[in-house]
């Protein structure tokens, strides 16, 4: 079949089955030739096809669209394909649907990102995960097989508050950095974004406020606003959040609650030092406003072990503190906790249990095991050592590329750096120029809605050869 009709073929199968719904927009044509690894006349025959049969349609100013009426049509391979008016789509249109929904969608640009990650080829500038080459995948192999010769494999779900020896593991590792917590104030949760989730829907009325730090990881999610929750961005400084004008910005806003980033801040990689976190907690403390600490990024420091989480200062209970698996042992794993007081951790995991019964209980074990053997500490002595030289060759590279046309901050942990362009370049300009050149980045308007001035680079995931090229690329770009 010559390349035009295989493609018109795809289309009308995906159209006749109802997967792609009457006036779903399809893709503009160069994306279509890039997806489908075809030049534009073939894409263009391919489509005119499908136009003569009345499948599609293009509309002015709204891109080609699956056509509302169908009737009995010819396909481009030569068989029939019957379809029945009666059951043409126009009774529910889900093109309406997706667009409702109390979730607001991601932004355009964190859709591209989410899809392109998956597009071999491309350098990864921003991605905030390691590498597969920095996860641990021999040490992983050795706990499942351990736990493969456990009697029984765990196939039942877990309790609320999620796997006891987990929560029992997590208590102990929270000890080691001065939390004291048991296992009845933790929760196991799928990942600490699923924290976030929990505590947008289950801690906070509709209409309340936020104080975060601007930029902030919480911008480029829409966990929050979703729920109707407001945010209020206060400024950092190299020492963290600044807490200046915290008490009067709280009290303007009605703030609930304040969420931080306090070690290894994403998207800045900032750490916040122990006179700021004092200083914090004593502000938020004359004000009873609670905290959310985001612990994500703690226990991967590079040069030294950061201050005392806030959560070790908390003397009333007021902290609450998220932690994940993610950032250096597994993202897939999709194991994280909340710590609070118990009857917050039993609120948030009976939202849990409506959602989704709990984390799996497979990785709940390999994450206890894991935890447990003192697989984790390991694999952190010898990440911890990678991600420093990681960090160090950006730096250099960084030096000898981008030294008149931005500047940057000297992370101590975590993954990121904050460049800070010395003339401002608007996002999604640079965004595709740089996918166009084979780069992947994470602009600074999705951690700052009105930045033009940054992007978030990470050293832990593109490879130290695609590091050095894409340092060289992206100074072309900025130049
Ligand atoms: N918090 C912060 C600050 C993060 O950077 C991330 C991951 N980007 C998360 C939470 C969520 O990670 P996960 O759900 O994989 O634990």
């Amino acid at each position: 079949m010559p390349l035009h009709s295989q493609i018109s073929a795809y289309f009308l199968a995906k159209i006749s089955s109802g997967a792609w719904p009457p006036g779903m927009r399809l893709a503009p044509q160069r994306e279509l030739c890039r997806l489908l690894g075809v030049n534009r006349s073939t894409v263009v025959t391919a489509l005119g096809q499908l136009t003569a049969l009345g499948l599609i349609e293009g509309r002015r100013g709204g891109g080609t669209r699956v056509a509302d009426g169908r009737s009995t049509i010819r396909t481009a391979a030569g068989s029939n394909a019957v379809m029945n008016p009666a059951d043409s789509g126009r009774a529910g249109n889900w093109n309406d649907y997706v667009e409702e929904g109390i979730h607001y969608p991601n932004l355009p640009t964190v859709q591209d990102i989410n899809r392109l990650e998956y597009e071999p080829g491309l350098i990864r500038l921003g991605t905030g995960e390691p590498s597969p080459e920095l996860l641990p995948g021999a040490a992983m192999n050795r706990v499942l097989a351990e736990l493969s010769e456990l009697r029984l494999p765990p196939l039942s779900y877990e309790e609320p508050l999620g796997n006891p020896g987990l929560r029992a593991a997590v208590s102990r590792k929270l000890a080691m950095i001065g939390i004291m917590a048991d296992p009845s104030s933790i929760l196991i949760t799928s990942g600490a974004l699923q924290g976030l989730q929990l505590i947008a829907l289950g801690l906070l009325p509709r209409g309340s406020a936020i104080l975060l730090e601007k930029p902030s990881y919480l911008y480029s999610i829409h966990a929050f606003q979703s729920a109707g929750v407001k945010f209020s961005g206060l400024p950092m400084d190299s020492r963290g959040l600044v807490p200046e004008h915290l008490a009067a910005e709280a009290v303007r806003s009605k703030a609930a609650m304040l969420y931080s980033i306090p070690s290894f801040h994403n998207p800045t990689g900032i750490l916040m030092d122990a006179e700021r976190r004092l200083e914090l907690m004593q502000v938020t403390g004359s004000l009873g406003l609670p905290i959310l600490e985001d612990g994500a990024y703690q226990e991967l420091w590079l040069d030294n072990p950061p201050p005392l989480p806030l959560k070790a200062l908390d003397r009333d209970g007021r902290v609450l503190h998220l932690g994940t698996l993610s950032k250096a042992a597994s993202p897939g794993l999709r194991i994280g906790w909340i710590v609070g007081p118990e009857p917050v951790v039993r609120r948030l995991a009976d939202i849990k249990m409506q959602s989704d019964y709990g984390a799996s209980s497979l990785s709940q074990l390999a994450a206890a095991r894991w935890l447990e053997g003192g697989y984790h500490e390991e694999h952190l002595q010898v990440l911890r050592g990678r991600l420093r030289q990681r960090r160090d060759l950006v730096l250099e590279l960084l030096q000898l590329h981008c030294a008149g046309l931005a500047t940057w901050n000297v992370p101590a942990g975590g993954f990121y750096i904050w460049l800070s362009l010395l003339r401002p370049a608007p996002p999604r300009k640079l965004f595709t120029a740089a996918l166009r050149a084979g780069l992947l980045l994470n602009t600074g308007d999705l951690y700052d809605r009105g930045d033009s001035g940054h992007l978030r680079l990470s050293y832990a995931y593109a490879s130290p050869a695609e590091l050095e090229r894409g340092i060289v690329l992206l100074a072309e770009l900025i130049r």
